[in-house]
């Protein structure tokens, strides 16, 4: 009886565990205290914790921050930050970054994970040091170390002591022809990072992510909550076959009175820091215009709240897809 009792137990905790897939990256735990705020994210010099926090959050609200910034609680003899920094979740290391004058991530380490079908990478910035030994390919597990928190960044602006901490992001994956989009875009420019490169992850909240995974337990699931994300802009694009379609199927709205072989396009719906969150395929009769893209809504009160990334533009009561738009719809379908 004992026996069958502690494997009902055994299955609902790694039923448990599975429903909850991320783990704060940090001994930081005081996202989860009510009224804590302060002390677990870092603010920018001068100003409130909520600078630390995801979203456009920078500059007075027009710049935007992709993740969130864990304050450091442990020091080592010269008050340098000492906290390890562990793996939010089972994964494989998909990009270490060894070299922090190339990036204002510093030293940086991306993991991927599998979250249901999900696709996600987990980011960690300004790393004093790489876990020694680590590899890109190998197979890391929620809560092992990966390294230790730091102050690198290649930004004229050092990062403080006092301002210690990890910067801890979210991602899906934009396009896997990154490199070759890259190169057109900027040919004068260098891609240190290849499809590593932070213009080619798109963040979500991750405080968000790890609130409601808090609360909700074993009844909080991702793709329902990507699913529903408040939307910025719809728009149309006059492509069938780019990356994001296959590696994030799920999004895509199932329409069985279209045949795969009749999709001339797809109406996308993305969120203000650009997460392309429901792909509907239309036919040739349905889309207007010979435009490669179109911008068909904005939700007004979502671009007053979040602006930031400047996706897209109002030309007095008419609105437009703005360069960021263009170039990211370029890029999620090149
Ligand atoms: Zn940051």
């Amino acid at each position: 009886m004992n026996r069958i009792f502690l494997c009902a137990l055994f299955l609902l905790l790694s039923r448990l565990s599975w429903a909850q897939p991320f783990h704060l990256p940090t001994a930081n735990q005081a996202l989860f205290v009510k009224g804590a705020e302060d002390k677990f994210f870092a603010p920018t010099t001068g100003k409130t914790w909520t600078s630390g926090t995801y979203g456009c959050v920078r500059s007075g609200g027009w710049q935007m921050h992709e993740g969130i910034d864990i304050k450091c609680v442990q020091r080592d003899r010269h008050d340098e930050p000492a906290d390890p920094v562990l793996a939010t979740d089972d994964g494989i290391v998909a990009y270490l970054s060894d070299k922090p004058a190339l990036s204002n991530y510093g030293r940086y380490i991306v993991l991927q994970h599998n979250v249901g079908r999900l696709e996600i990478y987990s980011l960690y910035a300004h790393l004093a040091e790489l876990q020694s030994g680590l590899k890109a390919g190998q197979a890391v597990q929620t809560g092992e170390k990966i390294a230790v928190m730091g102050r690198t960044s290649n930004t004229r602006e050092r990062i403080s002591k006092d301002r210690a901490h990890v910067h801890f992001e979210l991602n899906l994956f934009y396009n896997e022809h990154f490199s070759a989009w890259f190169k057109k875009h900027y040919p004068t420019e260098h891609d240190d990072h290849g499809i590593w490169n932070g213009q080619n992850l798109v963040g979500i909240d991750a405080r968000l992510v790890l609130l409601a995974e808090h609360e909700e337990g074993a009844r909080f699931n991702l793709l329902n909550w990507i699913q529903h994300r408040p939307e910025l802009c719809r728009v149309l694009v006059r492509k069938t076959n780019f990356p994001w379609v296959k590696r994030y199927s799920m999004l895509v709205k199932n329409d069985s009175n279209l045949p795969k072989n009749k999709i001339a396009g797809y109406e996308i719906a993305l969120d203000f820091n650009g997460l392309p969150f429901e792909l509907v395929p239309r036919a040739a009769a349905q889309i207007k215009g010979s435009a490669r893209y179109q911008l068909l809504s904005v939700n007004e009160a979502e671009y007053a709240k979040n602006p930031c990334r400047r996706l897209v533009t109002r030309q007095g009561s008419h609105w437009q897809l703005g360069n960021n738009g263009l170039n990211l719809l370029d890029l999620l379908t090149y």
